[in-house]
Formats: structure tokens, C-alpha cells, sequence
């Protein structure tokens, strides 16, 4: 090492803790409570996109970040405009599926979900030939082909959710879900093969979350990004079947259910089940745009340097009543990312000396549709996207107080896990991997979308070892939000809710942020991750 870099690295370092300082008290969770209280309350529906919810939001937001002083993101303006279509789709009989001994038939969101993609007023499946493909994945760079030799036009494909590193810990992730376990990923694979209709089997361990779940997020109406084909392209119907009715479904065709549990051994081939199955689809649809809201903090030196916060804005609105209560407020999910958000760009706002690149806030829409949102601004970015150095999500930060453990979502993949380490340690805390990494968390948030297009992304989720009331606590008061709140009529905010912890993860991320955005290089992705190679293709340009 050169004899006068050593001062020179002292000196920074003084001065990066100086404002650290200068900058951590202004994290107390004041402007975190504020804003939730106010996005999580009755008045704003539950932020559904388009509707009065979503006005309410994306005007509240654009004048708070007015207030703090932050530039509009998107030229003069701190709207980015999401082109999508919603589209209620509603079955119009119970699913039917004959085999050569009889037929079974499936209610509607009891035992079965279905849904098109599809902008037009009706399709309908006819007699469309039924078969098990397994997990309904073909990957590469696994070996692993389940469509392999098999013809699916005209035919509906049942496929299992998540991947077969869930039975065998030697294939895939094993024990860590790919993108390939994704249900989104499912409908994308069998739309390539041409397949006419796919029905997932949900099952709870695999899925990691119960049928209500499912069956909430389907009976509304869905929205997607507007497509040139109208989205014709894909399958005519989507949808899944709960086990039960999956378990009927295999006895009906004579098949004994282990072929489930034989799709995850190598050389599986797909089962043809001899049934077939009917199924008219009604549709109402809109198309509208929704919003995006951007803010800007200029660098003082590389400006045209980007560092991302994002967090979504939207949630479920109004639906099906639970206990007398039809307004989905959604407050940890994501009034609290948002809330965050507000309150680490206020935070930077306060800074004597702001850092040297930019810093974006990025407030999404329709996540919970299937993060389009994110999706439409990483595929239409304002900033470029290999000037793009780092995205840090926040999406669900939890009231249980402060922790000893950093839950890092996809522990593993980027240099941006150092980061959070760094930070962590210095409230005497550690890192950790998801407990549940099956559960494929690192592609359910809006970070995904950066990482798909090659941008490290950060996500980290509040830790279980409760300071107060130790580990056991603090995991059940995580499988209570998600058995009794998670997505629920009851994900609301209270004056009682312990800030303390959140105030520690704000306090987290906003040094990564920080510290990010005042050096020079740019955070990779570890080798083996996924999204490498998009970076690396991407910063070679
Ligand atoms: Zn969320």
C-alpha cells in the first residue's frame, strides 16, 4: 500500500462516519409513522392500482417528496406512467374433467382458481387433454427438461409448484428455490410450449403459503402490463387446483399420486392422464395506465451515478370481506417499505454534504400483481441501467421489535450482502440466509426485476432472535402475520406497534446506501448467482 493512501483512507473514513452521524439521528421512525398511518389507513382503499386508492397515494407521495426538497424523477415530473390492463375474469361453471370411467368437477375458488391473460371477452377450453408434466420446467444449466419430447398445443398441463431441489437436496438449489419454482415462471414455460391451458397444484409446504392465499389474490380482478399481442401469446387459462382436488384429479385418470413425488427424480417423463377437461372463461377488461412515482437526490460529483431505494405502493384494495372487513390495508405490505422509504429519504435530504451519486427513490405500482411495476421500469428505465449501481428494497418491515439477526434474502448472490454485514455488526448484530429458502423470497419483491436485468439488489427481511423475548417469539410472531395478516383485512397499522427494530433496519439501509453511493466501484454479483452473467454482458458495452 502506497505510504499516503493510509491518511487519505483515514480521513475519508472520519468524514463518511461524520455524516453517518449526522444523518443516523434523523432515523428515529417519526416520519416512518406518519407515513403509514396515512397509506395504510381506510381512506386510502387498500392502493389499489387505479383506483380513487391509487390517486390518493401517488399525490400524497409526490407532495412529501416535494416537501423534502427531492427533484421529480422522470424529467419535470415524478410520475412515470405503467400501461396496463385489468381484467376480471370470471369462470363461468365449475372446471370439468372427464375421464373414461366418470367425471369430477371442481368449484370455483373452493378447489380450483383460473384466470386469462388473454384481452379479449371469452375464451374457452374444450375438451383440452390433460397431462402431468411434472414441475413443468425445462432448465439448461440443470439438466432438466419436463416438457422434453412432449407436444402440449391444445392440451392443459398440471405442474407442481417449486422445484425438485424441495425433495432432493442434490438437484437444482435443493433446498433453495430457483426462479424455476416460481408460479410465474410456470405460466411463462408453458406459454412457450403453446400449452392451451396450465393448473398448478398448490400445495402448502412447497408453495409456503395456504389455498386463502392463493384464492384471495385470484378472485379479484388482475391486472397486467399491456401487451402488444394482447397477450395472445399466452396460455387461454391459468390457474391452479388444490391438492385435494389434484388427489380426485389422478384417481379419475387411474394414476396413482406418487407420480408426484416421481417428478422430482431425474428422467421423469410427462404423464398423459386421459382426461379431459372444459372451461369457459368470461371476461370484463380496462385498460388504464398507473403510476410510478420517482424521486431524485442529484450526486454532488458522479450525478450521473445511480443508487436505488424502491418499495411498492400498492396493495389488494377492496375484496372479499373477512370478518366484516373488505378494505385491505396492507401495512406492513408495503405502507411500511414506503414509509421507510420516506423516512431514509428525509434522512438524506438533512445531509450537510449529500453523497457523491445520485440516489433514486422508486416507488412502484402493482407488485402484488406480479411486480409490474418494476417489471415496466426495468424495461423502460429512466437512468441508465449500467450507470444503475445498486438496488435496496424494502417490502414488509415488521413491528416485533429489535433483533440480534439481518435476514439477507438471497444470501449469497451479490457483494452487497458485505454491506449489510458491515452495517449490521456495527449495532452488534449478524447476518443470516432466509430460514425458509424454498420459499423463494428473493424473487417475490420488486428487487427481482433489478436482478433479472442484471442490477445487485439488496433485500433483507427483519430478523426472529427478539432482544426481549428470544428466538422462539420471534418466529412466531412471524408465522402469526403470515397465517392470520398476510395478505388479510387485519395487515394494519396501530399505535401500539414497536418501532424499534424497523428504526434499526432504516438505519441499516440507509448506510448501505449511503456508502454506496460515495465510492467509486460498483458491487458485483457473487459467481454462481443467476444474474451475473446480465451484468457482466452489460458493463462490457
Ligand atoms: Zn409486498
Amino acid at each position: 500500500m502506497n505510504k499516503l493512501i493510509l491518511p487519505i483512507i483515514l480521513v475519508l473514513t472520519i468524514s463518511v462516519l461524520v455524516s453517518y452521524r449526522a444523518a443516523d439521528s434523523a432515523i428515529d421512525g417519526k416520519a416512518f409513522a406518519k407515513h403509514i398511518k396515512v397509506l395504510a389507513s381506510d381512506a386510502f382503499e387498500g392502493r389499489k392500482p387505479f383506483s380513487p386508492g391509487e390517486a390518493k397515494t401517488i399525490e400524497y407521495l409526490k407532495t412529501e417528496f416535494e416537501k423534502i426538497g427531492l427533484k421529480p424523477g422522470n424529467g419535470k415530473s415524478y410520475f412515470q406512467e405503467v400501461p396496463m390492463v385489468d381484467i376480471v375474469s370470471t369462470p363461468a361453471g365449475p372446471l370439468v374433467m372427464k375421464g373414461k370411467d366418470g367425471e369430477i368437477s371442481l368449484n370455483y375458488l373452493t378447489d380450483y382458481v383460473a384466470a386469462t391473460r388473454r384481452v379479449q371477452d371469452q375464451v374457452k377450453v374444450e375438451n383440452s387433454e390433460m397431462v402431468f408434466a411434472g414441475y413443468g420446467i425445462v432448465a439448461p444449466e440443470y439438466g432438466w427438461n419436463d416438457y422434453a419430447g412432449l407436444d402440449v398445443k391444445g392440451k392443459t398441463v398440471l405442474v407442481l409448484v417449486n422445484d425438485p431441489g424441495i425433495v432432493d437436496d442434490k438437484l437444482f438449489k435443493g433446498n433453495t428455490m430457483t426462479y424455476y419454482g416460481r408460479w410465474t415462471y410456470k405460466f411463462e414455460e408453458a406459454a412457450r410450449q403453446g400449452a392451451t391451458g396450465v393448473l398448478i397444484v398448490h400445495d402448502t409446504g412447497p408453495a409456503s403459503y395456504g389455498w386463502s392465499v392463493v384464492r384471495s389474490g385470484w378472485s379479484k380482478s388482475k391486472l397486467y402490463l399491456q401487451a402488444e399481442d394482447d397477450n395472445r401469446s399466452r396460455a387461454a387459462m391459468e390457474g391452479w387446483i388444490t391438492l385435494e382436488s389434484a388427489k380426485k384429479l389422478f384417481k379419475l385418470a387411474g394414476v396413482s399420486p406418487d407420480i408426484m413425488h416421481k417428478a422430482s427424480q431425474e428422467g421423469f417423463k410427462p404423464v398423459p392422464l386421459g382426461v379431459k377437461t372444459s372451461l369457459v372463461i368470461n371476461n370484463t377488461f380496462k385498460k388504464s395506465i398507473s403510476h410510478n412515482v420517482i424521486a431524485l437526490l442529484p450526486g454532488t460529483s458522479r450525478a450521473n451515478e445511480y443508487v436505488f431505494y424502491t418499495a411498492h405502493w400498492d396493495h389488494l384494495g377492496k375484496g372479499e370481506p373477512i370478518n366484516g372487513d373488505s378494505i385491505y390495508n396492507g401495512a406492513a405490505d408495503d405502507a411500511s417499505g414506503t414509509a421507510a422509504l420516506m423516512e431514509i429519504a428525509t434522512a438524506f435530504t438533512k445531509l450537510k454534504k449529500k453523497p457523491a451519486r445520485s440516489i433514486v427513490f422508486l416507488v412502484v405500482t402493482a407488485e402484488e400483481q406480479g411486480l409490474l411495476g418494476s417489471e415496466y421500469y426495468c424495461t423502460h428505465p429512466v437512468f441508465p441501467l449500467d450507470k444503475t449501481v445498486a438496488d435496496i428494497n424494502m417490502d414488509v418491515l415488521q413491528p416485533f421489535g429489535r433483533t440480534k439477526d439481518v435476514i439477507v434474502v438471497g444470501k449469497g448472490q451479490s457483494d452487497l450482502d458485505d454491506y449489510i454485514e458491515a452495517a449490521a455488526k456495527k449495532q452488534d448484530r449478524f447476518t443470516r440466509g432466509e430460514p425458509n429458502p424454498s420459499g423463494g423470497w428473493y424473487f417475490r419483491s420488486d428487487h427481482f426485476n433489478f436482478a433479472k436485468v442484471g442490477v445487485p439488489s439488496l433485500y433483507i427481511e427483519n430478523g426472529v432472535i427478539s432482544r426481549q423475548h428470544g428466538e422462539e417469539w420471534g418466529k412466531q410472531q412471524k408465522e402469526e402475520f403470515n397465517l392470520y395478516r398476510y395478505h388479510m383485512p387485519t395487515d394494519e397499522y396501530n399505535d401500539k406497534w414497536d418501532l424499534s427494530g424497523i428504526v434499526e433496519d432504516m438505519t441499516l439501509l440507509y448506510e448501505v446506501g449511503y456508502r454506496i453511493g460515495n465510492e467509486t466501484i460498483y458491487p458485483g454479483w457473487k459467481s454462481g448467482s443467476e444474474f451475473k452473467a446480465a451484468r457482466d454482458k452489460m458493463l462490457k458495452k
